[in-house]
């Protein structure tokens, strides 16, 4: 027998990807068929396994629906009775404003079984993030979820406004940019102060956020000046002077500031987190792509002599990574680095090291090739045999420089950085419209990587690219790099680390990095 379907109907949240929940995310990983609206962020689809079918059916408030509802609640039902796991994600909580309801019936009387995960609605993602607090003690105890999309001419209105305009302390209103004058005029007529205060929030939760404050004797204007249009939640009462005092999600430092962060696309998440958590729109290009060497032969035969060695240099996680590999590969483990001194470029890749269990026991003040050169120079290197697993292609100045103070060195080629295919098109196009605040760059390789991707005709087209742009780098050799592409580096950190250089970003937005 056929395994039965079912449909899961769940609240994507607002919009942050990360507010969507524990129980949604867990479903979404086992998804067959994945059934998602115009408001259910696109950046949760990641979450479906590759295998699964991505169903947009569209729904813009005024645009033309992709789909019917008929259509939609029929594609449920024959995905569901063909046996398939669907997910049907819904913008926010499915039962607010979201037709979650008539799914649901429509479902029930075809026979196939549904179960419903909330999420977090627009109203109260759009309060917090715009640092409204929805009830407060000093000013109201009732707050209404209401919509402002009803037809004004209609004659018979859903919306008792005689009864809601004073009945309710906080009133959210979504769906209501179209109609704001008239439902401004309504809360007005039926008894609410015209100096009553008033939130509109657009694309509440993500970087694109926009708050606009007024009464309700102005805020309609306020809109229009601001150019404010749908998807927004209009907020009316007094809880809005919080926001005065409250307001946290704007105020963050790189807020909605749109930066391009290039790394290789195993490497770019804690960059990409670190500058999120300070508000940062970043755009991920992977200009890198990390792989295997064809040929691990010079690796495989030292870790045969692995015990004549007086020092192993790591200059990389993938160095690390790779060397360990391999070590691994020939049932061997830390326990066979026992009497080789470690050493290391700089702090992360210590801490990396130290996930291997394995204390680095040398990092230098400055974390180059050349501050490792001269910290090993320090404690005498002389017919020392010292092995450094690193990247194919990398500078030879660490190699060359100990070589030249008389050991004994063996480079062992573990991984290649090839530079990655496609979102070419993507990239050109970000830089052309303009709004990119800045680029990162966390090694010469993402310099030159990045520059083939723009692939600029000459040096006029590069500067005419880039030009607004402020330019990122994690350390004097990255900026050199660039600098000797005719570009100039407007940011440095002190520490050549990752959050060196979150930090040195955020002070240059005269943020407090802590
Ligand atoms: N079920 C959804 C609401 C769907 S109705 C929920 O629980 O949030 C669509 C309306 O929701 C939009 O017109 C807008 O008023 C509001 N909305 C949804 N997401 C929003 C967002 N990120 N910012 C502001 N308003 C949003």
């Amino acid at each position: 027998m056929k395994k039965p379907g079912k449909v899961y109907l769940v609240g994507a949240g607002p919009g942050d990807p990360g507010l969507i929940t524990v129980r949604g995310k867990s479903l979404l990983e086992r998804a067959e068929v994945v059934v998602y609206d115009y408001l259910a962020g696109h950046k949760l689809l990641k979450h479906a396994p590759a295998s699964a079918e991505l169903i947009y059916v569209g729904k813009k408030g005024g645009v033309k629906h992709t789909f019917s509802q008929e259509e939609i609640n029929q594609m449920l039902v024959e995905h569901a009775l063909a046996g398939k796991m669907v997910v049907r994600l819904k913008g926010g909580d499915p039962f607010i404003f979201g037709r979650g309801g008539e799914e649901l019936e429509k479902l029930h009387a075809a026979g196939v079984p549904f179960e419903v995960v909330p999420g977090v609605t627009s109203a109260t993602a759009a309060a917090t993030y715009a640092g409204i607090p929805i009830t407060h003690r000093d000013y109201t105890a009732s707050v209404a979820f209401l919509t402002g999309h009803e037809d004004p001419t209609k004659e018979s209105s859903n919306i008792d406004w005689s009864k809601l305009s004073t009945g309710a302390g906080t009133l959210v209103i979504y769906m209501g940019i179209k109609n704001l004058p008239t439902i401004v005029a309504n809360l007005i007529k039926y008894g609410r102060d015209p100096q009553t205060p008033v939130a509109v929030v657009r694309w509440a939760s993500t970087p694109q956020q926009r708050s606009v404050v007024g009464t309700l004797e102005t805020i309609t204007q306020v809109v229009t000046d601001a150019a404010i249009k749908p998807p927004a939640l209009i907020i009316v009462g007094e809880v809005v002077k919080l926001r005065d005092t409250i307001d946290w999600y704007e105020k963050r430092p790189l807020f909605g500031k749109k930066i391009i962060v290039t790394r290789t696309r195993e490497q770019a998440s804690e960059l990409v987190a670190g500058l999120e958590d300070f508000g940062a729109n970043c755009l991920e290009y992977s200009t890198i792509h990390i792989k295997p060497v064809d040929c691990y032969d010079i690796l495989d035969s030292e870790l045969e002599r692995l015990d004549e060695y007086h020092w192993i240099l790591f200059t990389s996680l993938n160095g690390v990574k790779y060397f360990f590999e391999h070590l691994y590969a020939k049932g061997m483990d830390a326990r066979d680095l026992k009497g080789t001194d470690l050493a290391v470029v700089g702090k992360s890749t210590a801490d990396f090291l130290l996930t291997y269990g394995l204390n680095a026991d040398l990092i230098p003040s400055t974390f180059t090739g050349e501050g490792l050169a001269e910290s090993l120079l320090d404690q005498g290197v002389e017919g020392r045999n010292i092995l450094i697993p690193r990247a194919l292609q990398a500078r030879e100045i660490l190699p060359e420089t100990l070589r030249g103070a008389g050991a004994q060195v063996t480079v062992a080629p573990v991984y290649e950085n090839c530079p990655a295919a496609g979102d070419k098109e993507s990239l050109r196009e970000e830089l052309k419209n303009g709004g990119v605040e800045m680029i990162t760059f966390t090694s010469s390789s993402t310099v030159r990587n990045f520059l083939a991707m723009i692939d600029a005709a000459d040096q006029d087209e590069l500067q005419q690219i880039l030009s607004g742009i402020k330019i990122a780098a994690i350390g004097p050799i990255t900026a050199k790099t660039v600098t000797d592409n005719g570009l100039q580096v407007d940011i440095q950190p002190k520490e050549y680390t990752i959050s060196g250089l979150i930090e040195a970003i955020v002070d240059y937005y005269g943020g407090d990095g802590a």
